[in-house]
C-alpha cells in the first residue's frame, strides 16, 4: 500500500492549526478563577443565546401563560443574579417559564437566557428550591459551559477533519446556533454539572437563600425519575445522590469562606 505523503502533510497541518486555535483561545474566568479554552466573545454568547431562545421555547410548548408563575421565576432569577457575584459578569440574564407540564427540566443558553419547565416548577415547594434550580443554571452561564463545549466540539471536529483530510472542519455560526438550541443543554459534561451545583450554592448564599434547598431539589429530581422515565435534566447529569454529596461539601466550603469575610 502506498501512503500519499501530500495528504499526510495536509492532515498534519490541520492538526497543528486545530490545536493552535484551541490552545491560543485562552481566557481567564473571573468568577471561577479558571483558565478556559473559549473561542467566543461574551457578545457572541449573548447573541447566540438570544437567537436560540425562541426555538428553545417552541420545543417545550412555548412560554407558560401563567403570568403569576412567570413573574415568580423572573423575580427569583433576578434576585439571584443581582445579589450575587453573578452581578459582576457582563451577561444579560432573563428567566422564562416554559409551558411543558410533563418535562421536568431546566436549561441555560449561553449568554444568560434561562428556562424552567412548568413540569419542574410545580414539583418545587419553596422559593429557595426555585433559587437552587435557577442558581445552577446561572452557574452554567457564568462558567461559560456552552462556549467551552463549542470550543471542544470544534477541536474534535478539526481533528476528525484532519482524518478525513481536505473537507475543512469549520462549522458556521448558524449551524452552531441550531446545535445550541436543540441539544447543548443536554450535553454538558459531568464536571460542568458539578461545577454548576457548586456555583449555584455560592449564588444562593450570596443572595440570602438557604442552599440546603438545592439538596431538596436533588431529591425532587430523583423522585421524578422514579420508574423508567428519566428526565432530560438528569440524563446527562451525575446521579442526584452523587450531586447531593458534592452540594453538602460546597455548603461547608462557602460557609467557611463567607464566615471569614
Ligand atoms: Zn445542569
Amino acid at each position: 500500500m502506498r501512503i500519499n505523503k501530500g495528504s499526510l502533510i495536509i492532515a498534519a497541518v490541520i492538526v497543528l492549526f486545530t490545536l493552535f486555535r484551541y490552545y491560543s483561545n485562552t481566557q481567564k474566568n473571573e468568577i471561577t478563577g479558571e483558565t478556559q479554552h473559549i473561542a467566543l466573545s461574551v457578545n457572541d454568547e449573548i447573541a447566540m443565546g438570544l437567537q436560540s431562545a425562541p426555538q428553545m421555547a417552541a420545543e417545550f410548548g412555548g412560554l407558560s401563560s401563567n403570568m403569576q408563575n412567570q413573574a415568580i421565576v423572573k423575580e427569583v432569577g433576578q434576585r439571584i443574579v443581582t445579589k450575587s457575584s453573578a452581578a459582576e459578569t457582563p451577561y444579560k440574564f432573563d428567566f422564562h417559564l416554559l409551558a411543558d407540564p410533563n418535562t421536568v427540566n431546566a436549561f441555560a443558553l449561553p449568554g444568560g437566557q434561562i428556562f424552567i419547565t412548568e413540569g419542574l416548577l410545580r414539583r418545587l415547594t419553596s422559593e429557595d428550591q426555585l433559587a437552587g434550580v435557577v442558581g445552577h443554571e446561572v452557574g452554567h452561564v457564568v462558567a461559560r459551559h456552552s462556549a467551552e463545549k463549542m470550543a471542544k466540539d470544534q477541536l474534535y471536529q478539526g481533528l476528525l477533519s484532519s482524518v478525513a483530510v481536505g473537507s475543512g472542519g469549520d462549522m458556521s455560526v448558524a449551524q452552531i446556533g441550531q446545535v445550541v438550541a436543540s441539544n447543548i443543554s443536554m450535553s454538558f459534561g459531568r464536571g460542568q454539572e458539578l461545577q454548576s451545583d457548586d456555583l449555584g450554592v455560592r449564588f444562593m448564599m450570596e443572595a440570602g437563600y438557604d442552599p440546603r434547598a438545592l439538596i431538596d431539589v436533588m431529591q425532587i429530581l430523583k423522585d421524578a425519575s422514579g420508574g423508567r422515565e428519566v428526565p432530560e435534566f438528569q440524563s446527562t447529569h451525575p446521579s442526584p445522590d452523587n450531586r447531593k454529596e458534592h452540594i453538602i461539601e460546597s455548603i461547608k466550603k462557602y460557609s467557611e469562606i463567607f464566615h471569614k469575610q
